[in-house]
């Protein structure tokens, strides 16, 4: 198996509730590992370029103002195929349908607030990667 890049988030309710290091513990769990990380509060035009591809969806919105309300917590996780384990690592999008064990279950309020992000393919992870970390090696 390939040793990959994911990007993640851990967004503005997992740091209000100050549950950062919970879910870093459950990441680390799982033998994925940080290699770069930033706190940043995003701003209108940066939550909207990094989640454009759903700038049509009804959700977008209130997508916008829930990752610009308060920091976050961007990491990029390395290990074999981590793209695809840390989505496992997170659970699915609604955390009520999430499996136990889960970021979203353990962490998630619901399907818009739902603690975390994670790139879902080696092309979205390489852009998002690009994205916060100009320059960084992705793969
Ligand atoms: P994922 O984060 O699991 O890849 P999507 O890419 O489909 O999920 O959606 C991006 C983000 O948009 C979700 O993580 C969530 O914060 C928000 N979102 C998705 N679907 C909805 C919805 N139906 N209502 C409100 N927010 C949503
Ligand atoms: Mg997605």
């Amino acid at each position: 198996m390939a040793t990959e890049r994911t990007l993640s988030i851990l967004k503005p309710d997992t740091i209000e509730k100050n549950k950062a290091g919970e879910a870093l513990a459950i990441i680390e769990a799982t033998g994925l590992r940080p290699v770069a990380a930033r706190m940043v509060h995003l701003t209108r035009k940066q939550a909207e370029g990094f989640y454009y591809v759903h700038r049509e969806r009804k959700f977008f919105g209130e997508l916008v103002d829930f990752m610009t309300r308060g920091p976050v917590l961007v990491l990029v996780l390395e290990g074999d195929n981590a793209i695809a384990r840390y989505r496992e690592v997170m659970g699915a999008t609604d955390p009520a349908k999430a499996a136990e064990g889960t970021i979203r279950k353990r962490l998630g309020a619901n399907v818009g607030e739902n603690a975390c992000h994670g790139s879902d393919a080696p092309e979205t992870a390489k852009f998002e990667i690009g994205y916060f970390f100009p320059g960084f090696e992705v793969g």
